[in-house]
């Protein structure tokens, strides 16, 4: 069949490959651990759920405003504003369904073909495949292991051109756990100024972030407000991967042209998750908290666990619920290393090459699993390596 050229590069995400390898092998009768896939293994708090199953019973199942619902863009602005000491008018705020989409529609909204887009590498696939299909040439920053896996400044100097339309961050990052520092936040947003171009800041864990440290956003530094696509949402912080609720915070005439996207795309968010993210961002938060604890003190178990191991070494990650540690000593490509380790010991995990080819050499652990489990799954690769 022939197909349109700009969706010919795109790729499954391999979180979604390792899984189907590995649910064959357990209808063979195999036993896996799963630390493959980027969902939090919680469930949505009971709060939330019950906003949402009231929002049914309600009649709230009709389509609302594309771009949300006044009362939730409202509340997002208040809630995302306070957290990042900024201020932000409701029409600001894009809902969506899941927070894809306000990486997408801004990015088509922005970039024009041949337009180049810096983006981390290490990352999260979503953001070549959606430059790509912009139009947009990917220009990859490397992000390092012996620098925490941060945004590399002196890279990213040498990588601005007078077609870079757009920096992409991702702080804490999938899939290294790497946060940017805020001095490094500054020399980004300097360079942004300097070279006239938009940030779109992929915020998603910015609430799963450990040892008490704040992750601040390059929105809030000078000048950076109206050059800043704030992208967060509702699946990682509230346990609500399946809700798909997310929302973009952008100046108010690219909300405009990214809410004509929605209404030309997806309609509109589902009404009543927009109820229940109300209750999300408007009820107990320290749930939200105690979760992260959580996340924090299964980190420590995996990351001991891993350095541990013959031929591997696994950095402290700062946030988000992964660890990726080298396991370049082995020998071994990253794709073989985890087909390897899901075969013979039952653990499914990613290659860090799913995530470009500066992951090449390490894997992917997600840690939104019991503690139980990652002990488990550290003896079973033990009894291989
Ligand atoms: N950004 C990053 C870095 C992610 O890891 C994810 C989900 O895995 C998303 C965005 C998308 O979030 P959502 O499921 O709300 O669309």
């Amino acid at each position: 069949m022939k197909f349109a050229a700009r969706t010919l590069h795109l790729q499954p995400e391999g979180a979604y490959q390792v899984l189907a390898k590995a649910q064959e092998l357990e209808a063979a009768g195999a036993d896996v651990i799963h630390l493959e896939i980027g969902q939090p293994d919680f469930e949505t708090f009971p709060n939330i759920s019950r906003a949402g199953i009231e929002a049914v019973r309600a009649g709230h199942t009709r389509y609302t405003p594309p771009a949300g619902m006044e009362s939730l863009r409202r509340a997002i602005a208040e809630d995302a504003g306070r957290r990042r000491g900024m201020t932000f008018d409701p029409g600001q705020v894009v809902v969506s369904p899941g927070a894809k989409p306000n990486l997408f529609f801004p990015t088509l909204a922005l970039v024009e073909p041949g337009d180049e887009v810096i983006y981390p590498n290490p990352g999260f696939p979503t953001y070549q495949a959606m430059i790509r299909v912009a139009g947009g040439v990917p220009v990859a920053v490397p992000l390092l292991e012996e620098k925490g896996f941060s945004f590399d400044l002196e890279a990213l100097e040498t990588l601005l051109t007078d077609r870079t339309r757009m920096i992409i961050l991702n702080s804490p990052g999938n899939p290294t756990g790497g946060v940017i520092p805020e001095k490094d936040l500054i020399g980004i947003a300097e360079l942004a100024l300097a070279h006239d171009c938009w940030v779109l800041s992929d915020e998603i864990y910015s609430r799963i972030v450990y040892d008490q440290k704040m992750v601040g956003s390059i929105a809030a530094l000078p000048g950076m407000a109206e050059r800043t696509i704030i992208m967060d949402g509702f699946s990682k912080t509230y346990n609500m991967t399946g809700w798909r609720l997310g929302y973009g915070i952008m100046p108010l005439d690219l909300a405009e042209r990214v809410g004509l996207l929605l209404t030309h795309s997806v309609g509109s968010t589902a009404h009543f998750t927009q109820y229940a993210g109300i209750e999300a961002l408007t009820g107990d938060q320290a749930q939200v908290a105690e979760v992260a604890a959580e996340y924090q003190r299964r980190r420590d178990v995996i990351v001991e666990g891993l350095n541990s191991l013959p031929g591997v070494t696994c950095r402290m990650p700062q946030g988000a619920f992964y660890v990726f540690p080298n396991i370049k000593a082995w020998g071994k490509t990253s794709r073989e290393a985890a087909d390897w380790i899901l075969e013979e010991a039952g653990v499914a995990l990613l290659p860090g090459s799913a995530f470009g080819e500066y992951g090449e050499g390490y894997l992917r652990l997600s840690y939104a699993n019991s503690v139980e489990n990652i002990q488990r799954a550290l003896e079973r690769i033990k009894g291989i390596v």
